[in-house]
C-alpha cells in the first residue's frame, strides 16, 4: 500500500484514540508499580494486550536461571516474585520484518511525599501534561506502544509480520526483566523502546553498575572514642577518593565515540547510605549504595576490578575493612550503529509527523536496549516523549509530545512490518 495512504489512515487512528490513550495512561499511573509490587500493573497490561487480540505469555522471572547469563544483576532478596508480560501478534504468513515494542512497568521510589505538589499516584492531567511517578518513565511510552498497534488495527490494517509487545520488570534496578525475555527466546528484526528521550533517538548509552561498598570499623563508647574506628567517617574518605576515579574515567570522554561533547558522562552516585546503630556508639559499620557508570566497551567486570583495586589501599589500615560487591545492575553500555534500516525508517516517520529532523543523543544512563544490542544483536531504537522531572518530584510527560511519538511509533511499526488490509489477511 502507498505510503501517503497508510500514514494518513494510521495517524488519523492515533488522533481518534488519543483521549482514550490519555485515560489509559492515567489509569496505569494510578497503579504504584514499585519494585517488587508490579503485579497489579502487569494485570492492567495483560488485559490491554488481550483487548488487542494478542497471544499472552506471562511468567515469573527466574533469577537463578539468569545467573549464568552476561549482565545478570544481583536481585533484591525482598522483591518477591516478579512477572514479565508479553503479547504477540502473528500474521498467518510472515511477509515483513518482525518488531518488538518494549517498555518497563517498574517505577522508581517517590522520595519524600511532602516535596510533591501533586499526588504521585493521582495520574492527574492539565492541558499540557500528565503527572505522576512513572508518567514519563515510562508508563506513557508503554501505553503508547499499545495504541500504536491499536491505530494500525483501527485503520483497517494488519501487520504482515510478527509484532511483540513487552512489559518487563526490573528496568530500574537490574535489567533482569528484559534479560529474562531474551533468555525466553524473544527476538526480532528490530526493537523500539519508548523511554522518555525528549523526541530524540538514543545513539549510545553508558553501562551501569550498582555496588555496595561496606566498611567495618571498631565500635566503642564515645568516652574512649579514639579506641574505636568510625566506619561512617571512613566510608566518606573512601567515597571522596572514588571521586578521583570518576574524574579519571570522565577525562577519557574524548576517546569514546559519541561521548566527546557530553558533559560528565560518567557519574558515581551515592544513592543510599546506612550505618551505625545510634548516636552514643562509635559506628562499627557503614554501607554505601553506589551507582556507577562506564563507557561502552568497558565491561562491568573490568569496572568492578578497577573500583576494587582503587579502594584496596583503604584496607592497608588494619582498623578497617572495605569491601565492594555487586548489588544490582551489572550492565554494559551500547552504541546503536548509525545508518541502519530501522534508524532510517524511524527518521523518515519522525520527519513526517514532527516536521523536523530526528536528533540523536547520548544518554549517560542505563537502558534495556543494552541487552537487546549486546546479547541478541537486535537493532534497538530508544525513542520516546518529552518529560520533566523523571526520578524526581512532580514527574510529568508532555501530552503533545506523547501524541507525536505515538504517531511516529505507529508509522514505524506499520512500515517496518508492512501492512495489508485486514480482509486480505487470510488470502
Ligand atoms: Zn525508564
Amino acid at each position: 500500500m502507498h505510503w501517503d495512504q497508510v500514514s494518513q489512515m494510521v495517524t488519523e487512528a492515533v488522533e481518534a484514540n488519543f483521549d482514550q490513550q490519555i485515560a489509559e495512561t492515567q489509569k496505569l499511573i494510578r497503579i504504584p508499580s514499585l519494585r517488587g509490587c508490579e503485579g497489579e500493573g502487569q494485570d492492567f497490561v495483560e488485559n490491554a494486550f488481550r483487548r488487542l487480540g494478542l497471544t499472552i505469555d506471562r511468567w515469573e522471572i527466574n533469577t537463578e536461571e539468569l545467573k549464568q547469563s552476561r549482565n545478570y544483576g544481583v536481585p533484591d532478596p525482598d522483591a518477591g516474585p516478579q512477572e514479565n508480560v508479553v503479547g504477540t501478534y502473528r500474521p498467518t504468513a510472515e511477509k515483513g520484518r518482525s518488531l518488538i515494542l518494549n517498555g518497563h512497568i517498574d517505577v522508581v521510589p517517590v522520595g519524600p511525599l511532602e516535596q510533591w505538589e501533586m499526588d504521585p499516584w493521582s495520574g492527574s492531567a492539565s492541558a499540557e501534561w500528565i503527572y505522576g511517578r512513572g508518567a514519563g518513565d515510562m508508563k506513557a511510552g508503554l501505553v503508547a506502544n499499545m495504541f500504536a498497534l491499536q491505530a494500525i488495527f483501527d485503520a483497517g490494517l494488519r501487520p504482515r509480520s510478527t509484532v511483540i509487545l513487552q512489559s518487563v520488570v526490573e528496568e530500574e534496578s537490574t535489567g533482569n526483566g528484559a534479560n529474562a525475555a531474551l533468555q525466553r527466546g524473544y527476538s526480532a528484526d528490530a526493537a523500539l523502546i519508548s523511554e522518555p528521550e525528549d523526541d530524540a533517538l538514543v545513539r549510545a548509552n553508558t553501562g551501569v553498575l550498582w555496588l555496595t561498598l561496606r566498611v567495618t570499623g571498631q565500635p566503642a563508647h564515645p568516652r574512649i572514642m579514639t579506641d574505636g574506628s568510625n566506619a561512617i567517617e571512613y566510608a566518606f574518605e573512601v567515597l571522596q577518593s572514588l571521586k578521583s576515579l570518576e574524574e579519571q574515567w570522565n577525562s577519557q570522554s574524548g576517546s569514546h565515540e559519541h561521548f566527546e561533547g557530553v558533559p560528565r558522562p560518567i557519574n558515581f552516585n551515592l544513592g543510599k547510605i546506612s550505618g551505625g546503630d545510634w548516636a552514643s556508639s562509635v559506628p562499627g559499620w557503614c554501607e554505601l549504595s553506589l551507582r556507577i557508570s562506564t563507557f561502552p566497551g568497558v565491561s562491568p567486570e573490568e569496572a568492578l576490578a578497577e573500583v576494587r583495586a582503587h579502594v584496596a589501599e583503604f584496607n592497608r589500615d588494619s582498623r578497617y575493612q572495605v569491601s565492594v560487591e555487586p548489588s544490582g545492575f551489572f550492565a554494559d553500555g551500547y552504541v546503536l550503529d548509525p545508518g541502519g534500516d530501522a534508524e532510517s525508517l524511524l527518521a523518515q516517520c519522525h520527519r513526517h509527523v514532527a516536521g523536523s529532523e530526528l536528533e540523536t543523543i547520548t544518554t549517560p544512563g542505563y537502558l534495556d536496549a543494552s541487552l537487546f544490542v549486546n546479547h541478541a544483536d537486535v537493532p534497538t531504537l530508544v525513542y520516546g516523549p518529552y518529560t520533566e522531572n523523571i526520578h524526581s518530584f512532580d514527574e510529568r510527560v508532555s501530552i503533545e509530545s506523547l501524541k507525536q511519538c505515538t504517531k511516529t511509533i505507529a508509522l514505524f511499526a506499520a512500515f517496518w512490518c508492512g501492512v495489508e488490509p485486514a480482509e486480505a489477511r487470510d488470502e
